[in-house]
């Protein structure tokens, strides 16, 4: 039989009523053996996560004041799961010695883990399927870093002859014992640790949305989920802003080629976004599969009379970024002009040494720093194959009104970058959706 891996978030499982839904949708599959729990999320707006709370408890602490009452706010959170689910799980003994760690000062991250771990338990029981402590299934190096090849085998042996185990997300242990985290919104990494250590078939993720969105919701309205789309098109969307999943979360999946399938708790009847290694012959993409954009950038311009005759005029600037630190993301070239694109912020803690250095390296006739640079990303796979996509995408940018700053194609054809100015991002994103998705 067929074996998935199915992660929870915080919102799934931020009270019993999201508990009864999990449940019922993982008894509703037997492929569904392996569960990762995220701590309970908000229950609404205002809401605090319990995760925030914990570690709203190591400050107080470290600035010495009591945490009698943060403390107990967070074990009514589990006591009101346990007993509205009616279980008859007891976290007592569990609660009285994590205080006693916190008091001790065991650490941010052994704080902040807390939260996945009582869930697990309580969702262990819930399920009837046995509680894996994180701890010991999934490993840190000496030097902070996962350690791949212990968590995979110990964990994949652990699991081997399990019926059904529940792995609380988000954290592990050191080679001295002690709690290491992921960073935030670490569980999606567990999943894919599980996942991958298991050899699933599937490592489902179960959220609030019914999938990766075609577009930010907060620009455009309703936006298209994408049914399809790849990893390397998914990394194209994260890295410029587009979030669901941790961005981490890939590499485990990816290696071993299992798919990640995007899911929505409260509307299980929805498909989601199936995340894959490859192109699948059976799903014709769309023109594009997304579009997700950025403000902050500024454009470096470096220009000199034969520059392209100059043998390493290219290295040289791009030298003059690397010594201070600075990463480039994109690199438009004319015949005796080269531009940088950099992230503003990055570049105006070190402004004045990167100028300098250009300057000293490459002995311009003129640089200049044009601000305010907002990048958009259109992705898909689709592109190559699509005749006339660049054409619809700038036109749609013309009729917006919107001068394009910059434009940026990699070889792969997986992506068109744009440069706009700032104030004319969300009007060219609207274009764009419009003319190249169309409207619902
Ligand atoms: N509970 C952790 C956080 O809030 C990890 C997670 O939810 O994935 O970041």
């Amino acid at each position: 039989m067929e074996l998935f891996v199915s992660k929870f978030g915080g919102s799934s499982l931020a009270d019993a009523e999201q508990f009864k839904k999990v449940k019922s949708i993982v008894t509703s599959d037997p492929r569904r053996r392996f569960v990762v729990p995220s701590a309970p999320g908000k229950r609404s707006k205002g809401d605090v996560k319990v995760t925030d709370m914990l570690y709203n408890c190591y400050d107080m602490l470290s600035r010495g004041e009591s945490i009698d009452e943060a403390f107990s706010g967070i074990e009514d959170r589990y006591r009101s799961i346990i007993s509205d689910l009616g279980l008859s799980l007891s976290l007592e003994e569990d609660f009285v010695s994590i205080k006693n760690c916190f008091i001790a000062r065991a650490g941010r991250d052994y704080a902040a883990s807390r939260g996945e771990y009582l869930n697990g338990k309580v969702l262990g029981e819930y399920l009837g399927f046995e509680f894996v402590d994180a701890a010991e299934v999934v490993f840190f190096r000496e030097d902070g870093v996962f350690d791949e090849e212990r968590t995979y085998r110990v964990m994949g042996e652990r699991l081997k002859n399990s019926e059904g185990a529940v792995i609380p997300g988000f954290y592990g242990s050191m080679p001295n014992d002690t709690i290491r985290t992921f960073s935030r919104g670490g569980s999606d990494i567990t999943g894919s640790i599980v996942a991958r250590a298991v050899g699933a078939d599937l490592c489902e993720n179960w959220t609030d949305v019914d999938g990766f969105l075609m577009a930010d919701p907060r620009i455009i309205d309703d936006p298209k989920v994408i049914d399809v789309i790849t990893y390397r098109e998914l990394r194209e969307l994260s890295y410029m802003g587009a979030t669901v999943l941790h961005e981490d979360a890939i590499f485990p999946v990816r290696g071993a080629g299992i798919p990640i399938n995007i899911r929505n708790t409260n509307h299980p009847t929805a498909r989601g976004t199936m995340i894959v290694p490859f192109p699948q012959a059976d799903n014709v993409p769309g023109a594009i599969t997304g579009i997700a954009g950025k403000k902050g950038f500024v454009v470096v311009n470096i220009e000199k009379g034969m520059m392209n005759q100059e043998l390493g005029f290219g290295r040289k600037v791009l030298w003059a970024f690397e010594k201070n630190g600075v990463s480039f993301e994109h690199l438009p070239s004319g015949i005796d002009t080269m531009s940088v694109v950099v992230e503003e912020k990055h570049f105006d803690e070190r402004k004045e040494r990167i100028l300098d250095d250009i300057c000293e390296l490459t002995n311009p006739e003129h640089v200049s720093v044009e601000r305010g640079l907002a990048l958009i990303a259109v992705v898909g796979r689709g592109m190559v194959s699509a005749k006339g996509t660049a054409n619809k995408i700038f036109s749609a940018v013309y009729e917006s009104g919107v001068n394009v700053k910059m434009i940026d194609q990699g070889s792969s054809e997986l992506n068109i970058i744009i440069g706009v100015a700032e104030d004319d991002f969300e009007r060219a994103m609207k274009g764009i959706y419009e003319k190249v998705v169309g409207k619902r």
